[in-house]
């Protein structure tokens, strides 16, 4: 198995370890940058790479508002077989940090820093610390170390000669935020499986792992899916003095969060996993200043994660539950307005308030019924306004949907109370290998006998699951029924295909199988993140290279 490749891999891995990590490489920031300067040395400082300088290089990401480049490296053995290696190279921010900020990107001073305040640190990070086991700093396990381990052992292959296969590796910005990086990565998949006859075997991510029990490590064979329901609520305004005349969307918006927070209904269960259910992640008034009136709209977002489920049948779904909260509302609405009347010795007759939840789809459609071409113009316009101001980042993608639900409305004759269902960006498919018809039989027995192999030669018990839930960009590592997801996504996201792009089309082409091979790591995005350095510098290098052996057919 080409054993010398793995010599002293340790030395090798810290030396690109310690300078990864110290970028500090901020996702949807300026600094991530830095990054593309960093690897662009360490790919000339490898005589294969000076050779062939076709060979890597820095893929733009179009359109984006920082300039950032996806960064890659090729390999190019004999055949047409390729394992494709990806890892992302920004981190979250340190605000967690306070006034260890300083020390973030700097594991052995943090180090030191933290010892002094051990007593302040929860048990299980305190123990970690000073078992000297582990390694703590911002992206030391999110995911510069599963980064360092790639870079390692992409050096060492471009020592072997005549390999058999070939391989990619990818390194990526911005999977902290809306994944510019891997969805600008399809791209550049497609191109170079063109330009070289490529035949993607697998995509690897080397995120890091979490254990239940810590003595079972986890190889994820895919990975959940995401998607973001955006929820408009119109009510109907009125002083508040005379509550009974108007309907407080803040009253049907916080109802239909109490039926989504946590609902069950939402969560996919497969083969025994299951997706952790929705959260809400913002909710905001349109109102601007203080007045006595009720805010006449009020809108949020939350996050749903899949395992199986389109985006269509979700929106289905938050329809009904809209519908159902909406109902609710008005009934309880006419049953304190009943004594209300009757204290004051009213005649009582039913509000006026129906039921009515729109998709944004909908809610165009109507706009362009009413108008046609004056509202397709005067969108249109504002929509390339919104645009520009995204790219440049003067508005949030949220605020840009709400203003554009807004602008819809101006052209709406039925101003009466209704809920807008529509997506926001991101998406993120969920994929798994139990979903392809066809793996090659390596990729198919590949997580059985990398267990094996842990047992056997690392000592280690690993354990497969279907689904990393941590979200990740193997997402786009393929698609399943992309037809009916680009349908709802174009409906219903009003950005798709101008200010967000996902290409779908592209991710079927190049579609693979995947598996997350990374280090067990702990508390990330947290103060106390941290890696485990036998994963870092001795199991995870040992586990991916066997299984990179086992794709490309190396032999022993
Ligand atoms: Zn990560």
């Amino acid at each position: 198995m080409k054993s010398w490749i793995l010599k002293d891999i340790d030395q090798e891995i810290e030396k690109i370890f310690y300078p990864y990590v110290k970028i500090k490489s901020d996702t949807f920031s300026e600094y991530e940058r830095k990054i593309e300067g960093f690897l662009k040395d360490f790919f000339c400082s490898i005589d294969y790479f000076k050779d062939h300088l076709e060979h890597f290089g820095a893929y733009k990401i179009e359109n984006d508002p920082l300039k950032r480049s996806v960064s890659w490296a090729f390999i190019k053995g004999n055949g047409e077989d390729t394992v494709v290696l990806i890892h992302h190279n920004d981190v979250v921010d340190v605000e967690d940090f306070k006034i260890l900020k300083t020390y973030a990107y700097s594991p052995k001073g943090l180090e030191r820093e933290l010892i002094k305040m051990k007593d302040d640190l929860l048990s299980e990070a305190q123990k970690d610390l000073e078992s000297g086991s582990y390694i703590f700093g911002r992206g030391t396990a999110d995911m510069k170390a599963g980064g360092a381990i790639q870079l390692a052992l992409i050096k060492r292959y471009t020592e072997i000669k005549n390999m058999k296969g070939n391989i990619l590796l990818i390194s990526v910005p911005d999977e902290e935020n809306i994944s510019a990086g891997m969805r600008s990565a399809v791209l550049l998949l497609k191109e170079l499986k063109e330009k070289y006859k490529l035949n993607y075997l697998m995509m690897i991510n080397s995120e890091p792992h979490q254990r239940v029990n810590p003595d079972i490590g986890i190889l994820s064979e895919g990975s959940v899916g995401k998607m973001m329901p955006l929820i408009y609520v119109r009510g109907f305004l009125s002083h508040i003095g005379k509550v009974f005349e108007g309907f407080n969307p803040l009253n049907l918006l916080t109802e239909i969060v109490r039926r989504t927070e946590l609902n069950l209904e939402l969560s996919d269960f497969v083969e025994g996993e299951a997706s952790p259910p929705p959260t809400w992640m913002y909710i905001k008034d349109r109102k601007y200043h203080y007045d006595v009136s009720m805010p006449l709209s009020v809108g949020g977002y939350f996050s749903i994660l899949t395992l199986d489920r389109d985006p269509a049948i979700m929106v289905e779904k938050i329809k009904k539950i809209s519908e159902d909260a909406f109902s609710d509302v008005i009934e309880k609405m006419n049953e304190k307005y009943k004594i209300f009347r009757k204290k004051t010795n009213k005649p009582f007759e039913n509000l006026p308030w129906k039921v009515k939840v729109v998709t944004f789809k909908d809610l165009y459609d109507e706009a362009y019924k009413n108008y046609e071409g004056d509202f397709k113009r005067d969108y249109d316009d504002l929509f390339k306004e919104i645009k520009d101001q995204v790219e440049k980042g003067e508005i949030s993608i949220v605020e840009s949907n709400f203003t554009l639900i807004e602008k819809i409305f101006e052209y709406i004759h039925d101003l009466s109370p209704r809920v807008v269902i529509a997506l926001a960006p991101p998406y993120y498919p969920n994929v798994a290998n139990i979903y392809f018809k066809e793996i090659d039989h390596k990729g198919k027995e590949l997580s059985k006998k990398l267990i094996a192999y842990a047992k056997d030669n690392l000592n280690e018990i690993y354990e497969r699951e279907h689904f990393y839930t941590g979200i990740s960009d193997l997402s786009y590592s393929s698609i399943r029924n992309s037809k009916e997801i680009i349908k709802s996504l174009e409906g219903n996201m009003p950005l798709y295909g101008s200010s967000y792009a996902i290409p779908l089309k592209e991710i079927e082409e190049i579609s693979m199988p995947c598996m997350n091979i990374g280090p067990w790591g702990k508390d990330f995005h947290k103060l106390t993140e941290r890696v485990l350095k036998k994963d870092l510098f001795d199991k995870t290098p040992k586990l991916l290279h066997r299984a990179i052996s086992i794709l490309l057919d190396w032999e022993d």
